[in-house]
């Protein structure tokens, strides 16, 4: 079994990119691709780790995309970590992040609460610090029961506290990645905030003109029939039909590398699939 979503300490997962790939490695599992939020920081410890271990590492990123409707996350996979123009975007996207997080929090105490950066960066183990880790905050400081609510109130995308990153369209984010040799997946699309089923092939039909390689498939929060729409969406358009957990370690207890919640199982053939569209670019 496989797992092509994770997230290490070097965005907002709890694990280090060692501790990940032994965690896999324990886990039974066969491959993994470490795809943390906007930054490419972790994969030279999780590489490192893996030449000792019998775990394959899929070396990936999880790019937050502008979209009309919000944000999008595309998935890169087999990306070279030394390419220009990935650099080049991920670097600029640190600087956006640091940017808009002051903006975020100055929001939070003009609406009546006391926070700084400081309490979240307590809960981030490197210098990238997510909305997650102002969620935690959050919840320690007891203005939220959890850290959904405090997504639903104050940082989602119509949260009162949301400001604006400069992320990079979904097209220029998936030709970076094809720049960089690597194939681009549209993941968890039930956060696509499409109300029915022709809207969301609609999405992703125009993310398929882009040139986009694959849909993140399964994943926890999909229902049966959401998971069957988007195989069956793949099957049509050829493209990869891909999973993977979002592990974030204990930021997100509930979700179990490999498992999700207790019933993701994705074969390693899933891999074999998405890895024979590399020969096509
Ligand atoms: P950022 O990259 O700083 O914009 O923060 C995104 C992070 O927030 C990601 O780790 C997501 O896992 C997390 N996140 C986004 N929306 C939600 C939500 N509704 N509930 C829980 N976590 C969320
Ligand atoms: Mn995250
Ligand atoms: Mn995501
Ligand atoms: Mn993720």
């Amino acid at each position: 079994m496989i797992d092509l979503h994770t997230h290490t300490a070097a965005s907002d997962g709890t694990y280090s990119p060692a501790e990940l790939m032994h965690l896999a490695a324990e886990s039974g599992l066969e491959a993994i691709a470490v795809t943390d939020h906007d930054t490419i920081s972790g994969l030279a410890e999780a590489e490192q780790a893996a030449a000792s271990i019998d775990v394959e590492l899929v070396p990936g990123v999880e790019f937050s995309c502008k979209v009309e409707v919000g944000t999008l996350h595309l998935l890169g996979y087999f990306i070279d970590c030394a390419d220009p123009g990935l650099r080049e975007l991920l670097d600029g996207m640190v600087a956006s992040r640091a940017q808009r997080n002051p903006r975020i929090i100055s929001k939070l105490n003009e609406l009546g609460y006391e926070i700084t950066l400081d309490d979240a960066r307590v809960h981030a183990s490197s210098q990238l610090i997510s909305r997650l880790h102002i969620a935690l905050a959050m919840v320690q400081k007891k203005y939220v029961r959890s850290i959904e609510e405090a997504f639903g109130r104050f940082l989602g995308d119509d949260g009162s506290a949301h400001a604006d990153r400069g992320e990079p369209m979904p097209q220029q984010a998936i030709d970076i990645i094809h720049g960089a040799g690597g194939l681009a997946v549209a993941a968890h699309p039930v956060h696509f905030r499409a109300s029915n089923e022709g809207q969301l092939t609609a999405r992703l039909r125009e993310l398929a003109d882009f040139g986009l390689d694959g849909v993140e498939v399964w994943y926890p929060e999909h229902s049966v029939d959401l998971t069957d729409q988007l195989w069956r969406f793949c099957r049509k358009a050829d493209l990869a039909a891909v999973g993977g957990s979002d592990f974030h370690g204990s930021a997100k207890p509930h979700i179990k590398l490999g498992v999700g919640r207790g019933g993701l199982n994705i074969p390693l053939e899933i891999l074999h699939r998405l890895k024979s569209r590399l020969d096509r670019c």
